[in-house]
């Protein structure tokens, strides 16, 4: 059987991985460059979390790609994860975090449930007046996701996969037994009719804490919609608004940061971080969101065309998943194991809030 895969982000990269791993013979056919900044796969780092609410799908897929992270680490040598733990800022008893818990739990996940606190101790500072909790997740981290994608594509590669330089549309009608289409942003522009994804701006901050910030947790505010790092990699300090933005071009995007997203962004920190009140800011980046309507992916076969499958929707949540979405879309490839039900093309209601914002 051959395989093409169109786009070389972490979904496209990984899936190529695990189908060549299979047996297929596989292209990779990427517009840009595996990892491009343009991709929402090129930024410089990205959370690795298992909780997800009540969604119990995405806390056992966010394990099992944990576990697949370290291996492809352990193979090549190269450090794509940090393993700071996280840090959930709850702001009351019956948010995502409290609904998390029992999911965390039936999937064996470790997490504690500490008093504010307690919690304190885990950063250099942290305003506690308004939390109810912290809940931490040991076993969450930080991945390099630009360098890890570029791994994921380098290790297809090794393991036989024919690398293109080329973009693709659904106009060329692309011949192969399974064509899967992981376009990211760009998968709604080629399948207007099946893909309902909106594409939205982010921006991103790194803030100069000084060296007590080097390897703290991550940190997610999902009541507020901030998340962020301490300082990895010598990036600094991650600090990132997750408010609904406008709607972009990831093709026409000029990736400059929004003084109104720094000013969100500074005040957030001043407050929840103080001795980040006068921090400068050492970095910035301007990214997209492919957002489905319900923040659920999408992994489904082209209704008129059943060897295509169009993979996407990642919302703000897809990158830590890559290795085991992987495993699961190539599942579905070989009919092993049938698509879920909320992955489907078609209408959605409602939303799952996978996300780290409401
Ligand atoms: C600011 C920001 C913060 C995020 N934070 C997190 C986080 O903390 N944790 C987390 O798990 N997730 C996070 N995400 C989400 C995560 O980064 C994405 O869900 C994931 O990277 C999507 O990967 P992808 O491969 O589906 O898409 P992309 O990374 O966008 O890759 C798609 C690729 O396809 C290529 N392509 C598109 N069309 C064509 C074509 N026609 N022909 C050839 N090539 C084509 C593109 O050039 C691109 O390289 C975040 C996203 C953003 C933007």
């Amino acid at each position: 059987m051959n395989a093409l895969v169109v786009g070389s982000g972490v979904t496209g990269a990984a899936i190529a991985r695990e189908l060549a791993l299979r047996g297929f013979r596989v292209t990779l056919a990427e517009q840009f460059g595996a990892g491009t900044i343009r991709s929402a796969s090129g930024g410089e780092t990205r959370l690795l979390r298992m909780a997800h609410g009540e969604a119990d799908w995405y806390t056992r897929l966010a394990w099992r790609a944990r576990s697949g992270w370290l291996e492809l680490q352990e193979q090549t040598g190269t450090r794509i994860f940090e393993p700071v733990g996280l840090a959930w800022l709850v702001r009351r008893p019956d948010g995502f975090e409290a609904r998390s818990r029992a999911t965390l739990e039936q999937a064996g996940v470790p997490y504690e449930w500490l008093s504010p606190d307690d919690g304190r101790g885990l950063f250099p500072s942290l305003a506690i007046d308004d939390l109810h909790a912290v809940m931490f997740e040991p076993d969450a981290g930080v991945l390099y996701a630009r360098r890890a994608t570029q791994l994921l594509a380098e290790e297809a590669e090794r393991l036989g996969v024919e690398r293109r330089g080329v973009r693709i549309v659904p106009a060329d009608e692309p011949k192969a037994d399974v064509v899967v289409w992981a376009c990211g942003a760009w998968l709604p522009a080629l399948f207007p009719e099946h893909v309902q994804v909106r594409v939205e701006r982010r921006d991103v901050f790194f803030l100069g804490g000084d060296g007590s910030w080097a390897g703290t947790p991550g940190w997610v505010e999902y009541d507020a919609g901030f998340y962020g790092h301490g300082d990895v990699g010598g990036l600094g300090v991650k600090v990132a608004p997750d408010h609904p933005s406008e709607l972009v071009d990831p093709d026409t995007l000029d990736r400059l940061p929004l003084a109104a997203r720094e000013r969100d962004a500074r005040v957030y920190a001043a407050r929840r971080f103080p001795t980040l009140a006068h921090a400068p800011v050492v970095g910035a980046r301007v990214c997209q969101y492919d957002l489905s309507p319900d923040t659920h992916f999408l992994v489904d076969r082209h209704p008129e065309h059943p060897s295509w499958w169009l993979v996407g929707g990642g919302s703000g949540h897809g990158f830590k998943h890559g290795p085991a979405l992987a495993e699961y879309v190539a599942d579905c490839v070989e009919g092993t194991c049938d698509r879920a039900p909320f992955h489907a093309l078609g209408a959605r209601t409602g939303s799952a809030g996978l996300r780290t914002g409401t």
